[in-house]
């Protein structure tokens, strides 16, 4: 059954209503809707979520400064050493560069940050305007590398030309270049990049302990507190774990073909996962004595934070969740965590979710529960309100939605200060949903009958 709902003809089929016994599939991965105000990010946007926590590069958004908006020191990921990622460059291009080209002052840029900042690596993002404008920014790019001898990548991402998921390529695309062809000389022992973490908050360094507690070798992450030396390093690894499947499985499976390094998915949100992840990479790349180190790991941390998490549960009774999040691995991870500390989840859906992902939803979901794939915010809020939805899940484009509403809500995106992965993020996860879904705000606004009305 496919739901009756607000939305227009063409979003039917990204829309369903969990029927357990019925066999079902939703339609993904296209291109939004023309017209439908989607609450998808753009190809820009998914290119800049990838690489702008590469910490010692330079991030110029060739276009107007419109474009260049989401970026200064809004995002959660940090840094162990450089802070340049913090800074935004743009070549803020006006009417007459539209008219007359804008490679000059794209030129002109990538001169004065080499002259101020002397970065190792220029990462230069084209947005819509030079797509339609037609700057040929490869060029500029080898100019610039021949004239200063460093790393200037261009990534071609105009946001017209395709989905979100098409802008995580092309950051893919550009790690590539950075790292290069050639294959490892040597390989170091039991070590692993992770993909798909961004440091949020330092969760990587919280992993890095883990692995490292367990004797293990972070190499490199990708690309959460990562320097041009440390992605260059990357391919002397034995394995790759892909947390965010969306964006970088592209990138794992290219690192396979090129440099021999085989991929496990893995998801460090919630305790399930952080057991099940830790136990495949230990069993993947571990000998006897990291098996053993990650069973007393592993005990010690669950005598800690399980006690802590259980005390919670019974302040969730008869609370239902809606999740609205970019990938499918995270509303995944997400459903399981809410099952855990007894939530209902009665709305999932995503920006960039795979068929595999929505058929996870399915199964992890109960009957009735809506599955939406490129939601708009009137069907967030039509289904909402049809589901009684308790508490949001979502980024800074859900978070008004849900104060209007006068709904609860939790933020699981780039922009938070906490971190939310591991044993200490699950704890972090359950005080906040306490915080914000008891919180005696919403019973005010909810006597004055602007929800569920
Ligand atoms: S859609 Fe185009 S104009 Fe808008 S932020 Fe993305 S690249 Fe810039």
């Amino acid at each position: 059954m496919r739901s009756k709902t607000i939305s227009t003809k063409a979003r039917e089929n990204q829309i369903m209503v969990n029927q357990q016994s019925r066999q079902q599939s939703i339609v993904c991965d296209t291109h939004s809707v023309s017209g439908v105000v989607s609450q998808r990010a753009c190809v820009y946007c998914g290119a800049r979520v990838v690489l702008n926590p590469i910490t010692d590069a330079a991030h110029i958004v060739h276009g107007p400064i419109g474009c260049a908006s989401y970026t200064w020191d809004i995002r959660g990921s940090l840094s162990s050493d450089s802070e340049r990622y913090r800074m935004s460059f743009s070549t803020d291009l006006r009417e007459k560069d539209i008219i007359f080209g804008g490679e000059k002052k794209l030129a002109m840029a990538i001169d004065e940050i080499v002259e101020n900042e002397n970065p190792k690596v220029i990462f230069i993002y084209a947005t819509c305007v030079v797509g339609v404008i037609g700057d040929d920014v490869k060029a500029v790019a080898k100019h610039a590398e021949e004239k200063y001898g460093i790393r200037v990548i261009p990534v071609n991402s105009s946001g017209f030309s395709g989905s979100k998921k098409d802008g995580y390529k092309a950051a893919c695309h550009a790690i590539l270049e950075l790292m290069g062809p050639e294959k490892a000389k040597e390989k170091i022992a039991h070590s692993l990049n992770f993909l798909g973490d961004f440091n949020l908050a330092g969760e990587a360094w919280i992993v890095r302990n883990y692995l490292e507690t367990i004797g293990l070798t972070l190499n490199t992450v990708i690309t959460g507190d990562a320097s041009c030396a440390s992605l260059k390093k990357a391919k002397e690894s034995v394995l790759n774990i892909v947390q965010c499947a969306g964006s970088m499985t592209f990138l794992a499976k290219h690192m396979e073909q090129r440099y021999d390094i085989p991929f496990e998915h893995i998801r460090f949100l919630g305790i399930k996962d952080t057991i099940r992840s830790l136990r495949k990479i230990v069993f993947t790349i571990g000998n006897q004595e990291h098996i053993e180190r990650f069973e007393t790991m592993i005990k010690d941390k669950e005598r800690e934070y399980t006690p802590k998490i259980e005390a919670y549960k019974h302040r969730f009774i008869g609370k239902k969740v809606a999740i609205y999040v970019g990938g499918g691995f995270k509303a995944i991870s997400l459903i399981e965590q809410f099952n855990e500390l007894g939530i209902e989840t009665v709305l999932v859906g995503t920006q960039t979710g795979s068929q595999d992902e929505y058929n996870q939803f399915k199964q992890l979901t109960s009957e009735g529960t809506v599955i939406l794939d490129d939601a708009n915010p009137t069907e967030l809020e039509y289904f909402m309100k049809q589901t009684k939805a308790d508490i949001l899940v979502g980024g800074v484009k859900e978070r008004p939605l849900a104060y209007k509403m006068g709904v609860a809500f939790l933020d699981h995106n780039h922009e938070r200060k906490h971190p939310l992965c591991g044993f200490e993020g699950a704890y972090n996860f359950a005080k906040e949903v306490d915080l914000t879904v008891n919180s005696p705000v919403w019973s005010i606004v909810k006597q004055g009958g602007i929800y569920h009305e």
